[in-house]
């Protein structure tokens, strides 16, 4: 009822949500063509840890280079992947490339590199997608524990369909995060029962910190994850109050603009080619 008395000028009216069905189709079809034309590259974010110095970790993150529109971002094309399919490729490719260049990095800097990959719902329901998991593994050869998989709340819906998943990917020795932690209204009963490993605490909540209040939400989702045994990230790190607030807590890695944007794999590679291993943290973080 709140709503109706917001005044017109008020309401979000995204250009986006205006695009027209012919658009969507149009752009569907050429996301088919985006695998085969090469269209698609990965960035890698640099994640902070805090607790430990001499691992490094990054997440993978998916774009889309379009030969007329020019560089569209996952939140725009993600989601059409999904209603169509096309997300099962895509997914499977970015996998593939994650790991590959993962494995390069290892091999060029001697040192254990994790990657995380963001999943979609669509991915697991396809037939043997554990198989492919392991058949990319042993393909580009890179240590299962150097990958992990990250899924979302809204994937958690059907348990019965997820756990055994959850658990024969977690066989094969990589580890599971639940991203956007907090931003999905489900119960958080369920958290004991996932097999994962690590939660990311959703930007929104780090958005709202100061350093000179304590933030209860994202105490109680730190302190949360303690209990659970699970390792704790911070996402969206873009202060430096958000940044000394987390410092002293128990969170054990940030990420965010702060620390690093999502940087091209060729970037982190040039930059730890010359580069002491020690000093790749404070490398990556100050470009
Ligand atoms: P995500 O998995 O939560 O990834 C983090 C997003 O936050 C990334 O946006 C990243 O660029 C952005 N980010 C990082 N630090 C900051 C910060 O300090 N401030 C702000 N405002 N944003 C920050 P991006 O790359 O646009 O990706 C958006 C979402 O698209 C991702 O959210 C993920 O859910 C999805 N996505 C990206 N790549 C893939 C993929 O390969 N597969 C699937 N299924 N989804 C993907
Ligand atoms: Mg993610
Ligand atoms: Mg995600
Ligand atoms: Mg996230």
């Amino acid at each position: 009822y709140e709503a109706r008395r917001v005044p017109e000028q008020y309401r979000l009216f995204e250009p986006t949500m205006a695009c027209s069905r012919e658009e969507r189709l149009l752009l569907e079809k050429d996301l088919y063509k985006a695998l085969e034309n090469n269209e698609l590259f990965l960035q890698y974010q640099p994640q902070l840890k805090l607790k430990t110095k001499h691992d490094f970790s990054m997440e993978a993150l998916v774009r889309w280079n379009h030969p007329e529109k020019g560089l569209i971002p996952p939140g725009d094309f993600i989601p059409l992947a999904e209603e169509s399919g096309t997300i099962v490729p895509i997914g499977k490719w970015v996998l593939e490339t994650a790991c590959r260049q993962t494995k390069e990095l290892q091999e060029t800097i001697g040192q254990q590199v994790t990657v995380a990959v963001n999943l979609s719902l669509r991915q697991l329901y396809h037939e043997n997608f554990v198989k492919v998991v392991s058949s990319i593994l042993e393909e580009t050869q890179l240590p299962p524990k150097s990958l992990q998989l990250e899924i979302t709340e809204s994937m958690t819906m059907d348990k019965n369909f997820l756990l055994p998943i959850l658990h024969d990917l977690k066989a094969l020795g990589v580890t599971i995060a639940l991203d956007d932690f907090g931003k999905g209204y489900s119960s958080i009963s369920y958290l004991k029962d996932l097999p994962i490993d690590c939660l990311k605490i959703d930007r929104e909540f780090v958005n709202n910190m100061s350093e000179d209040e304590r933030e209860p939400l994202v105490d109680l989702i730190i302190s949360m994850a303690k209990h659970l045994n699970l390792n704790v990230v911070a996402e969206g790190v873009e202060t430096m109050e958000q940044f000394n607030y987390l410092l002293n807590s128990d969170c054990d890695a940030m990420q965010g603009y702060l620390i690093s944007k999502p940087i091209l794999f060729e970037t982190i590679i040039n930059n730890c080619r010359c580069l002491n291993k020690k000093d790749l943290h404070c490398d990556l973080q100050s470009e």
